[in-house]
């Protein structure tokens, strides 16, 4: 494994665990059982920090993530991060990170949980209908109580996080980045440079299109996001399998897997902290050490840049994803 450091966090993994798929929701179910094995798995293989998020299955991957934790000798318990600022009602999800949303927020996850502080806390989303010094203040309290380690932030524009920084540090920042997704290269990511704030991946594996294991055949089903990620339909679909279908044919001229090289190409960006992949039954991630032990080079990197170039002619980004700015006013 190979590790980074988060703020105060020591020798944190720099693979972690998604959970937003354990959760169910969005991605047509899952099997505690096979949530519970997977979290387990992780933790044999070296990944020794699990992110989840109250919305993912509306509570229901933080119970899973908390009874997983409950299985396992305290001593070697990853770290956990999870989130804050979202609500929900009847399906539908609202941004809010008015302080006294934070502060009930923080109770529910730790019961969920069943832990006595949460080691990174993520403001899930930016609400710009709240004072963000206001809500970074709010955390900076909840840490002073102890109940949260250290604060971070996600999905979090420059602006954003320039309100953000009058009121408390930011330990990381946990953006949608990988091959297929570099939007934030333009302006988020030399501003964290700047600022010294860590970035923590998302989507690693692009919803499972740089797993190698992807087919135009593949067909989602029930809530599976999938369903309505404009990457997923005709025809840029088809563009994304065969940029997959190139890039796994250079991963296997340098002896790995597309997995392996998506996971690498994240790892060897300096800026990086963690990548989070996410998984559900534990067999998926047994191609772990694929994405470890070695390193790309210039020119590789150049030829993936190549690729990208001429596979996608009209890339997209996974702004399908983001929460209403509006919040209904009884909420
Ligand atoms: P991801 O890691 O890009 O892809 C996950 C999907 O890839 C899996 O559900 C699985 O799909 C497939 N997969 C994983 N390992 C595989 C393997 N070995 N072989 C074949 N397929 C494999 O997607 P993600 O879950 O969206 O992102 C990772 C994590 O980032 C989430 O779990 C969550 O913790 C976090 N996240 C955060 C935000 C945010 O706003 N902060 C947003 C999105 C995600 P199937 O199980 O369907 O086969």
């Amino acid at each position: 494994m190979e590790y980074a450091d988060i703020a105060s966090l020591h020798q944190v993994s720099k693979i972690a665990l998604g959970t937003w798929a354990i959760g169910g929701w969005m991605w047509g179910g899952s099997d505690e059982r096979d949530a519970i094995a997977t979290i387990h798995r992780a933790q044999e293989l070296g990944i020794n920090i699990i992110d989840t998020a109250p919305v993912y299955g509306f509570g229901r991957a933080e119970e899973i993530v908390g009874k997983a934790l409950r299985q396992m000798p305290v001593s070697q318990r990853p770290y956990i991060a999870t989130k804050v600022g979202l609500n929900w009602r009847d399906g539908k999800v609202y941004r809010d990170s008015r302080p006294a949303r934070l502060r009930k927020e923080v109770d529910d996850s730790l019961r969920r949980l069943g832990i006595d502080h949460i080691d990174l806390y993520f403001v899930h989303w930016p609400d710009h209908q709240s004072d963000f010094a206001e809500a970074a203040q709010t955390l900076e309290s909840l840490r002073a109580q102890g109940k949260i380690r250290e604060i971070a932030v996600s999905n979090f524009q420059p602006a954003d996080m320039r309100e953000f920084l009058k009121g408390a540090g930011i330990a990381a920042n946990q953006l949608p980045y990988n091959l297929f997704e570099r939007d934030i290269e333009k302006a988020t990511l030399p501003f964290c440079r700047e600022h010294r704030i860590p970035i923590v991946a998302y989507g690693a594996l692009c919803r499972g299109l740089l797993s190698g294991k992807m087919t135009a055949e593949r067909k989602f089903t029930g809530d599976d996001l999938r369903r309505v990620d404009p990457k997923f339909q005709a025809p840029r679909f088809s563009h994304y399998l065969a940029a997959a279908e190139a890039l796994e044919a250079l991963a296997a001229r340098l002896g790995h897997s597309l997995l392996g090289l998506a996971l690498r190409w994240l790892l060897d960006q300096p800026d990086l902290a963690c990548a989070l992949w996410g998984a559900r039954r534990p067999e998926q991630l047994e191609n772990l050490p694929e994405a470890l032990g070695w390193h790309l080079d210039s020119e590789n990197f150049r030829e993936i840049d190549e690729i990208l170039q001429k596979h996608i002619p009209d890339p997209v980004g996974p702004e399908f994803m983001a929460p209403p700015e509006e919040r209904p006013e009884d909420l």
